[in-house]
């Protein structure tokens, strides 16, 4: 990289902003993570996530984080299965010597955040807008505060990003799908049973027009998604979320007729039951270039989590701004760059996404996403 050191700000400290600040650093390039959260224990950050070996591994690999990953990686959580709402079984791959292992967000958030130098993510930082100055360079308002000037802005700040207005018009839309999320504590000492049911790896349930996906974490804690097609605003009218005791047994009721062992995942929730309408940008969205503004991850591409690319796509959109950064001889050049390989990059996944979203909850019932899912197995045994 040549010219003056760039002053890069980073919006996000999820996978994908993380990532950039890591490799860059490695490579002798500051840049300061601003994130909205007021520490890195806030709220625990999310599931289960598997990392493919040409795009989160890969990002971990340029990180210089292998060992750390290895740590983490949990190989033998890899088997899937899907069952009828009756409980029967129809498929199943308990095969765990698969190459894309599962890892806890909050463990990746982890090894991400402890590979920084001290000081690098400004915890308690909600962007509220980036204002554009006339010397071509940007200030960032948060609260009543304006930090700048930033020569490079990245977006990594998830799906509903304040940064993209700076270069997108576009929203993400509704899928159609909600998913109502929750979890089981210590599900092998307190629920044998349910921990058989589930395996090492996910659990999938589809019939009449409900799913359910239920994946195992580490320390024996499993994470649900009730999955239905509704209107955007129909969870916030179906259900008391205030009164867990009350959400849990609503939603038990929407399964009215399913295997009592299906059920009874829900049964044995804990309290914290919470909606998520899934929502995703258009495939293939782009925006005309803008000096010293890009996006990253699902600021960039959010889709719906169908297929698990969101957070491969979004660290290996990292690793290659980096990538490019470093390499380029004109920073301008290298967003440049980078932002017309992802858009072509990104529509596979997306394209896959969108298409197991569709296929869910399809009027035929568990065809169509049997169908998915064996084709979705036999592209990814010939790319090998
Ligand atoms: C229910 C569900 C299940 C999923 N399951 C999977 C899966 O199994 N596999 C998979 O690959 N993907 C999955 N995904 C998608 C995956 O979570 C995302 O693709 C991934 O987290 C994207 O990473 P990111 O860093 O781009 O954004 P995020 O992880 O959303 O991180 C954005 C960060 O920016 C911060 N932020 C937001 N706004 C601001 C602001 N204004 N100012 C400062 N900071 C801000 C946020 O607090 C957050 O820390 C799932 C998504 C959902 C909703």
């Amino acid at each position: 990289m040549t010219g003056i050191p760039l002053r890069i700000a980073i919006i996000g400290a999820g996978p994908a902003g993380l990532t950039l600040a890591r490799i860059l650093h490695l490579n002798g390039i500051a840049a300061t993570v601003f994130e909205r959260e007021a520490h890195a224990l806030v709220r625990p950050q999310g599931g289960t996530l598997d990392l493919h070996v040409d795009s989160g591994q890969l990002a971990l690999r340029r990180a210089g984080l292998e060992k750390e990953f290895l740590r983490i990686a949990r190989y033998e959580d890899q088997g899937s299965r899907l069952y009828d709402k009756d409980g029967r079984l129809v498929l199943a791959d308990d095969d765990d010597s698969g190459d894309r292992p599962e890892v806890d967000r909050s463990a990746l958030r982890d090894i991400l955040l402890a590979s920084l130098p001290e000081g690098s993510v400004q915890w308690g930082r909600e962007l509220r807008e980036v204002h554009a100055r006339p010397d071509g360079a940007y200030d960032l308002a948060f609260g009543a505060d304006l930090l700048g000037p930033f020569d490079l802005v990245v977006g990594a700040d998830g799906a509903w990003s304040r940064v993209r207005p700076l270069v997108s018009r576009y929203r993400p839309q509704y899928t159609g799908l909600t998913f109502i999320e929750f979890g089981i504590d210590d599900v092998d000492a307190s629920h044998p049973e349910l921990s058989k049911l589930v395996g090492r790896g996910k659990i999938g349930a589809e019939g009449d027009g409900r799913g359910m996906i239920v994946q195992r974490n580490a320390n024996a804690h499993l994470r649900g998604y009730a999955i239905f097609r509704v209107p955007a605003d129909w969870a916030e009218r179906t259900f008391d979320f205030a009164s867990p005791a009350a959400a849990r047994a609503r939603l038990m009721a929407e399964f009215e007729g399913w295997a009592p062992e299906l059920v009874a995942l829900i049964a044995a929730s804990n309290d914290n039951i919470v909606a998520r309408a899934i929502h995703a940008l258009p495939i293939g969205h782009h925006w005309p270039n803008r000096v010293g503004v890009t996006l990253l991850g699902d600021a960039a591409h959010v889709m719906s989590p169908f297929g698990g690319e969101g957070v491969n796509a979004a660290m290996l959109d990292a690793a290659e701004l980096a990538r490019h950064l470093v390499e380029a001889g004109d920073w301008r050049q290298a967003v440049k760059l980078y932002e017309q390989e992802m858009f072509e990059r990104v529509v596979e996944p997306a394209t896959h996404a969108a298409e197991a979203a569709a296929t869910e909850l399809s009027h035929i019932g568990l065809e169509l996403t049997l169908e998915h899912v064996r084709q979705h197995a036999q592209m990814r045994a010939v790319a090998g």
